[in-house]
């Protein structure tokens, strides 16, 4: 399935080239993450108990020559083993909320972007309704 590169969205505008939520990029499953490198360590540092959310990590790794020196750019796709459930999902986003801010989470895309900002700010809606009453 295609998905927005930037918010994870399926909706494309209507001549399929880009994102209809955010005019982001479109791209397959197997395209990598576009997530900043602390998100990348921090996900590699998970990958066990991401894998028992049926997720796995796939690392790729490009040598990339600059002036002088050679960069190892280290890239992350995710593959998911099956369909995540939607109780899956929800534990999933809830794991990785403890060490990833939402638009990260949105790049890994996962699902729907309103699903995973629903699941994300769940109770921290509730617990900040609560301050105001
Ligand atoms: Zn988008």
């Amino acid at each position: 399935m295609l998905r927005c590169l930037v918010c994870g969205s399926s909706e494309l505008d209507p001549e399929g080239y880009k994102c209809a939520r955010c005019g982001g990029a479109i791209g397959l499953r197997s395209e990598a993450c576009y997530v900043t490198e602390k998100t990348k360590k921090k996900l590699l540092d998970h990958a066990d108990e991401l894998s028992e959310f049926g997720i796995e990590i796939e690392q790729h790794e490009t040598l990339r020559k600059t002036v002088g020196e050679t960069v190892l750019v280290v890239s992350l796709v995710l593959r998911t083993v099956e369909a995540i459930r939607p109780g899956t999902l929800r534990d999933l986003v809830l794991f990785l909320r403890e060490f990833l801010p939402e638009d990260e989470i949105l790049r890994l895309r996962l699902d729907e972007p309103e699903l995973i900002l629903t699941y994300y700010r769940m109770d921290k809606e509730q617990s900040d309704a609560r301050l105001f009453h």
